[in-house]
């Protein structure tokens, strides 16, 4: 039998599901929650659930956005004529930090990953190759992470896209090999960005 009170080992239990947290680390989280003004706790409840009710993926980019189409890609001050593809929305806010690119982005929400039952039509990539197809896009930079299955994601895109005529280039090794796109600093993200090359 826990030690807790049903509410409280519940909490414990939802906090223990996020990503990097463990037990302890759930357990003083909840406590927090527990010594919180009534008012602060509501408030923290209502803006996980605005944020899922008002956040959805942008119909062309499949980033999250409010909007859709989001504001990168309605906004017609960016380059409509280049495509950084992206594993996850997290690496768009890690290439719009470094304040360089102006181009547009397509979220695949994942990679190909044969181990774990992860196909070319399991990510979002049916819907790129349609926007490449548009005639408007000159340059599709692929800014999967680069790790074995960011590589192997990229070259198969890679291959997709090489017949249709788009120059097809992958970011630079500046980014340590197995690493994360969001972690890496500015500096690196804008050289790896600078010194990508066409595959
Ligand atoms: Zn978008």
């Amino acid at each position: 039998m826990s030690m807790y009170a049903a509410p409280v080992a519940r909490l414990i239990d939802e906090f223990e599901k996020l990503p990097g947290i463990g037990h302890k680390t759930a357990q003083r989280l909840a406590f927090h929650i527990l010594n919180m003004p009534m008012d602060k706790a509501i408030a923290f409840a209502n803006a996980i659930i605005d944020a899922k009710k008002t956040i959805h993926y942008c119909s062309v980019c499949g980033d999250l956005t409010d909007t859709d189409p989001c504001r990168i890609c309605s906004n017609q001050n960016r380059d409509r004529s280049v495509i950084c593809v992206v594993e996850s929305p997290r690496d768009v806010v890690a290439m719009e930090r470094i304040r360089e690119y102006k181009g547009l982005y397509h979220v695949l929400h994942g990679v190909i990953s044969p181990l774990d039952g992860i196909g070319p039509d399991d990510i979002n990539m049916k819907s790129l190759i349609k926007r490449v197809g548009n005639g408007e896009v000159k340059e599709v930079i692929l800014a999967t992470n680069p790790d074995v299955e960011g590589e192997a994601t990229a070259m198969y895109i890679a291959r997709l896209l090489k017949p249709m005529g788009i120059r097809t280039t992958r970011i630079a090794h500046g980014l340590p090999v197995g690493g994360d796109l969001e972690y890496a600093d500015e500096v690196t993200l804008a050289k790896s960005l600078e010194g990508r090359r066409e595959i």
